[in-house]
């Protein structure tokens, strides 16, 4: 590996030790990231990637609310505003227990290379809180997001930081965080947020972007390989936002998507997630914020698996998208056994760098990357805020297209810098380094800030 690149990881290593998702994703990218260093040498003067490997801005707040007995709660807050260079920071906030701030910074790290890969103008952060919403009611988020936002909202602004959702905030969350900037700033700015409702300027088409752009990214692939979605078996795990959006598109185009997980195990559904109904059902699972997925089997009548994970199914097609490490060495290995020949990362960081390298060296399987794969969510909440500042809205065919079209461009952009590079096709190497040129170039350009 190159010499510079060793000594940053190694001091990354050093200086985040108590960071393990953080420095997941930094030696998972840097690994790739070697060879731009060889042919770039005046990077290494510059401090190029001892600033990429440190956030701009770390921010961490309290949140007290109180629940509906009267009870008084106190979580903790965080945005990190990873990297600014190509436009005003952006990405989403994460509600859930797991949340610290080696998963923010993971997130943000993971967020400025993937927004880069959009071409749109979006620098790269994450936030959130580990406030847990299961089981909470109504009441409770509304005022939990109230809390939040009237510490964050300093923090944010249309050409500052403009957030949007991820695990645990959804559009009725979006709603009430938008809701609170406008009472404490007195000025109707939508900009600031993404991922709006439709009545106060959300865009068509953002509730199935990361999902519908995660199907339109694999139909490239599948298409190099000469073949389509129809008639393919596809292990989806999660049944969020992402996964619905995915199942949906899938059927669409022929496809069957045979498992969903939840924290409780997974559903193997043997006449796939393909009808209206069954889709329509995963929004319910969500909204009634029990978090199981053995709810769906109890409808539908089929097969429930408690305590496991969906990769030991015979597939296709496998795409997490739950969480970060869903998919280990274990479950690598059993992907293999079935003779799984599309492995393709939806979720953030779903595969942990060991089984990650075991399946890149697999010959008969193509590895898609999530931060490619996942970039239609961010895509369109970027063209959601020029919507917001050009005062129009798009019809949904018109950002359909534009998310297609996005979709696309991140396939043959990361195709173009695996093969520049010396990868082959790497789809892998190929999003790291083609996310990180533009970025590189914006840092030179603007000095050592
Ligand atoms: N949380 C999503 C992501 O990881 C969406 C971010 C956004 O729309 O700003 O890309």
């Amino acid at each position: 590996m190159n010499q510079y690149v060793a000594r940053v990881l190694e001091e990354t290593r050093a200086k985040n030790a108590n960071e393990p998702e953080f420095l997941q994703t930094v030696e998972e990218v840097l690994t790739s990231l070697a060879p731009v260093f060889d042919q770039h040498p005046e990077y290494e003067k510059a401090a190029l990637l001892e600033r990429m490997v440190e956030p701009e801005r770390t921010i961490e707040f309290r949140v007290t609310w109180t629940d509906d007995a009267g009870a008084v709660h106190v979580n903790r807050g965080y945005r990190v505003q990873y990297n600014g260079a190509i436009g005003p920071y952006k990405g989403g906030l994460r509600f859930h227990p797991s949340v610290n701030l080696s998963v923010m910074k993971f997130l943000g790290f993971e967020q400025t290379l993937k927004n880069s890969l959009t071409t749109l103008p979006m620098g790269g952060a994450k936030g959130g809180s580990d406030f847990d919403p299961r089981h909470k009611s109504d009441a409770e988020i509304m005022r939990f997001c109230q809390a939040f936002m009237t510490e964050l909202q300093r923090h944010v602004g249309p050409d500052v930081d403009v957030p949007a959702g991820d695990m645990g905030v959804g559009a009725r969350e979006i709603g009430y965080l938008f809701g609170q900037w406008r009472r404490v700033r007195g000025a109707y700015q939508n900009g600031v947020i993404t991922g709006k409702g439709l009545s106060f300027g959300g865009s068509v088409v953002r509730p199935e972007a990361t999902g519908f752009g995660a199907v339109y990214y694999t139909a490239e692939v599948l298409a190099h390989e000469g073949t389509d979605f129809k008639g393919k078996t596809v292990a989806l795990s999660g049944f969020g936002n992402v996964a619905w959006g995915a199942a949906m598109k899938i059927a669409e185009l022929g496809g069957k998507v045979v498992t969903l997980s939840g924290p409780d195990g997974y559903i193997y559904d043997a006449d796939g997630v393909v009808t209206e109904e069954k889709i329509k059902y995963m929004l319910e699972m969500r909204s009634s914020g029990r978090d199981s997925v053995k709810d769906y089997a109890d409808k539908f009548g089929c097969e429930f698996v408690a305590g496991k994970k969906p990769w030991e199914r015979k597939v296709d097609i496998v795409m997490p998208c739950a969480t970060q490490n869903d998919v280990n060495m274990d479950e690598a290995k059993k992907i293999v056994a079935n003779g799984v020949k599309y492995y393709i990362e939806v979720a953030n960081m779903p595969t942990t760098n060991e089984a990650l390298m075991f399946l890149l060296e697999q010959k008969n399987m193509i590895v898609a990357p999530s931060k490619a794969v996942n970039a239609g969510g961010v895509a369109v909440s970027g063209l959601e805020q020029s919507q917001n500042s050009e005062r129009i809205s798009w019809t949904a065919e018109e950002v359909d297209a534009k998310l297609h079209q996005i979709m696309k461009n991140i396939y043959d952009s990361s195709v173009a810098a695996a093969e520049e590079f010396g990868f082959g096709y790497n789809l892998v190497a190929g999003a790291n380094i083609a996310g990180f040129k533009k970025v590189a170039d914006a840092m030179t350009a603007q000095g050592l800030i």
